[in-house]
């Protein structure tokens, strides 16, 4: 393991509160704030890696790296109003909206300045992640693609960017801001099949021109498990990443995908996000000096915010009470054995990666 002279930052500030999408609504604003009072009651930001960042909010010009104008007045315009849809009905407004999504949005990009700065290697807005949202309308929950705006700060750096998205749902929006550059590789890890939202993702969805060979699907079946996910996650991302070389990391890292989440109907438990982002952390010490920002996404049921703090003492290394941070997991892993049709996604993967003569050079 490296050693620890490098800075993680918890981004967050209660402005995030606004993005509320309605009392009845499964996502729930406040699942941040959640993550951050079980950090503070571990007494993780005694650490002096450690650091709790309040970000400003993210300015017109920033939003303009991917939204059009028009989109952006348009839910500012909602936003005052408070009330209406900002599509076709998944993504309610209240009043205030704007300024919790700018605010998230702020957040992505302090983080990424954070790192691009080399005060900090790795930087968390779990507030960010919406990664459904497109250049000119909202998706899914999301008002404007935090995921993508960072991306394209680090693209106007000059930087090489890997975006590693394992919420329970395809990053479809991120994939399609990209869908024709080689200069960002997307791995989308989700649930897939007939009626699924959002219905994109197969395996064959390889990026277009320039960037053919530089969007990865891996569309999991319901009920896929620890064991499996894992079994997945290790034959595909490392040897992804270390082929294209990225100067920086960007994880979505939604945890709908846990068993208990209403929405989505894959099986996770902790155990797996806590090895995914073991993972990701050496991967991103190995192949961008630790560069390494992680945003959060989807997660509906009660164990969002425990997840966030697994996934953030993991990757920080943050001092804590051992005993404190063991109660945070799951009782159990899930899964026995690794499930033949996953197995069989993982190779309808490779083959298209291998046979696919541009892209990142798979090494087998
Ligand atoms: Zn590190
Ligand atoms: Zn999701």
């Amino acid at each position: 393991m490296e050693n620890r002279e490098h800075f993680s930052a918890f981004i967050y500030s209660d402005t995030y509160l606004k993005y509320n999408l309605g009392r009845t609504h499964p996502l729930k604003p406040d699942r941040c704030k959640q993550t951050l009072e079980i950090l503070k009651g571990l007494n993780v930001f005694d650490d002096e890696y450690v650091l709790l960042v309040e970000p400003p909010p993210a300015t017109e010009d920033e939003l303009m790296l991917v939204h059009t104008e028009d989109y952006i007045n348009f839910v500012k315009r909602m936003s005052e109003r408070g009330y209406g849809v900002l599509d076709f009905g998944d993504t309610p407004v209240t009043r205030g909206i704007y300024d919790g999504a700018v605010a998230r949005v702020g957040g992505s990009l302090e983080g990424a300045r954070l790192i691009l700065s080399g005060r900090v290697a790795h930087a968390f807005n779990f507030g960010g992640g919406w990664h459904h949202a497109r250049s000119d309308r909202a998706a899914g929950f999301c008002v404007f693609n935090d995921v993508a705006i960072a991306a394209r700060f680090f693209l106007k750096k000059g930087m090489k960017v890997a975006i590693v998205d394992v919420d329970g749902h395809h990053g479809d929006g991120t994939q399609e801001e990209f869908y024709e550059e080689k200069d960002v590789l997307t791995i989308s890890f989700h649930r897939y099949g007939p009626g699924f939202y959002p219905g994109t993702g197969d395996v064959n969805e390889t990026g277009e021109g320039e960037g053919e060979g530089y969007a990865v699907n891996v569309p999991l079946p319901a009920g896929t498990d620890d064991k499996s996910y894992i079994y997945a996650f290790r034959e595909i991302v490392p040897p992804l990443i270390s082929a294209f070389r990225p100067d920086v990391i960007i994880q979505q890292f939604g945890v709908d995908s846990h068993y208990e989440d209403p929405l989505v109907g894959l099986s996770l438990t902790t155990h797996a996000y806590e090895e995914i982002a073991r993972i990701m952390h050496n991967i991103s010490h190995d192949t961008c000096d630790g560069r390494y920002l992680v945003l959060g996404g989807g997660g509906y049921s009660k164990n969002v915010a425990r997840s966030w703090a697994i996934i953030f003492i993991t990757v920080s290394g943050a001092k804590c009470d051992r005993n404190a941070y063991e109660k945070l997991h799951d009782t159990h892993s899930s899964g026995d054995n690794i499930r033949d049709d996953v197995r069989e996604v993982v190779e309808r993967v490779k083959d298209v990666l291998i046979k696919s003569e541009v892209g990142v050079r798979w090494k087998s």
